[in-house]
């Protein structure tokens, strides 16, 4: 009988290391034992084939598949059990039908969670989404992303590897982005839900773009809050190195207060014209997308700060209402490039800054809250105003480098953050909150 074997006494005796210790030795351990659930769930669905009928494993156990059948071993949720049952069939052996030993449907990943070394999460996502774009992507495509994929989760956190999934997703199947899109409209919804404890709750689902305003509407409110007292407050009035005022972030309230406060001077607003929403600053969207998409129409663009990519038609149809500028990127940089003459980075430069790290290069938050870095600082180490040595950070982070000793370095466009001794005495660089860029080979 298993029993766990931390208790309150033992957790508060360990030292720092051994607690942190403790902690990733029992998630390593978590994963190795998804990992045989998920093999042992594939084993009841095989058992449980709807071929075997009435013989059926779940039959005879009188469940209703073998999802349901593994809920009532493991008192896990639906969602967690056809999880498990999808993993490990995706990545069981397979037998042909002459009897023959096959690989599995996703070879790389097997080998991974074999090892212990990618979550349930992670493993998940890595599935569903070329799994949505396989009827369309050729196949060698398929076991390229396959591979980086689980190559990427070995050592990544599973949010990010979400993102890298939807972004292989994308590449795999470009075609298959406009009617993902419309299915996500179609799946908007907002509902009430009373809780007990008199508060009510909204649950509101939102396709990307509409989640873009809404987001940028609150992100833009709470920066205003932040930065009340400055002179200009567009996305763009970025703050030199060091002079981030911590003063002007001590509003008491916390960020999701802030937020719902922000919505409600909306909401009283709109159903009440005398009353005055704050003044809020305008904001940009940005939309990214090659000139080949925007002349055409075909292919994606993307929003900063959310995850799906939206068409290329929806990102014209936004341009002809709004009357876009046109910024094409890609090209050298050396037009965006300052040098020494001026310290401070323009609007212009942190376009070309988020096209190569879009979010916070530390942590992933939205690229409304970030400011631009010297790598090699403007005043200590003479570094240049210019792009190759530039990187977007949120305050925090941002913080964190200047006054506690944090030391960035990039590779191949990868992010290292390396932290200070007292922090870690090896010193091991922490990658950044950057997913790879996935290159399919060409095809004949
Ligand atoms: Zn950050
Ligand atoms: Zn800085």
């Amino acid at each position: 009988m298993a029993t766990p074997s931390v208790t309150d006494v033992s957790a508060a005796r360990l030292t720092d290391s051994e607690l942190m210790r403790t902690l990733a030795d029992r998630c390593e351990r978590r994963r190795c034992d998804d990992a045989d659930i998920a093999r042992l769930s594939a084993e009841i669905a095989e058992r449980s084939r709807s071929s075997l009928g009435s013989n059926s494993l779940a039959s005879r156990m009188r469940a209703s598949g073998a999802a349901a059948l593994v809920v009532t071993i493991g008192r896990i949720t639906r969602v967690d059990a056809a999880r498990y049952v999808t993993v490990g069939s995706a990545t069981a052996a397979r037998v042909s039908i002459t009897g023959q030993a096959l690989e599995p449907r996703y070879p790389y990943l097997a080998d991974a969670l074999a090892t212990g070394d990618i979550p349930m999460d992670a493993a998940a996502v890595i599935i569903s989404n070329p799994d949505q774009a396989s009827p369309r992507a050729h196949d060698d495509d398929l076991v390229v992303a396959e591979a980086a994929m689980a190559e990427f989760a070995r050592s990544q956190p599973a949010d990010l590897v979400r993102r890298f999934a939807i972004c292989c997703r994308d590449r795999l199947d470009s075609d298959g982005i406009a009617s993902r899109e419309e299915d996500l409209v179609s799946r908007r919804a907002l509902s009430f839900v009373e809780l007990a404890s008199g508060m009510s709750r909204l649950t509101w689902d939102l396709d990307p773009l509409s989640a873009a305003t809404v987001r940028g509407f609150v992100d833009t409110y709470i920066n205003t809050l932040h930065h009340t007292g400055k002179k200009s407050q567009s996305l763009f009035d970025f703050q030199s190195d060091g002079e981030t005022d911590l003063n002007a972030l001590r509003d008491i309230r916390t960020r999701k207060q802030m937020a719902s406060d922000g919505m409600l001077e909306l909401f009283a607003h709109v159903s009440n014209c005398s009353t005055t929403v704050s003044p809020m600053p305008k904001r940009t969207l940005v939309v990214r997308m090659t000139l080949d998409s925007l002349l055409t129409g075909l292919g994606e663009a993307t929003v900063d700060g959310v995850e799906q990519p939206i068409s290329a038609g929806t990102a014209r149809r936004m341009a002809a209402e709004a009357g876009i500028i046109p910024i094409v990127m890609g090209g050298p940089s050396e037009i965006l490039d300052l040098g020494r003459e001026q310290r401070l980075f323009t609007p212009k430069q942190k376009l070309a800054i988020l096209e190569i790290h879009p979010t916070c290069a530390a942590c992933g938050r939205p690229p409304e809250w970030t400011e631009v870095h010297h790598i090699r600082w403007y005043q200590r180490d003479g570094g240049r105003t210019d792009i190759a040595n530039a990187i977007p950070l949120c305050s925090s982070d941002h913080h964190a480098v200047h006054d506690n000793g944090w030391e960035i370095t990039t590779k191949d466009g990868v992010p290292w953050f390396i932290p200070p001794s007292a922090v870690d005495i090896y010193r091991t660089p922490r990658r950044g909150h950057s997913i790879p860029r996935i290159l399919f080979p060409a095809h004949a």
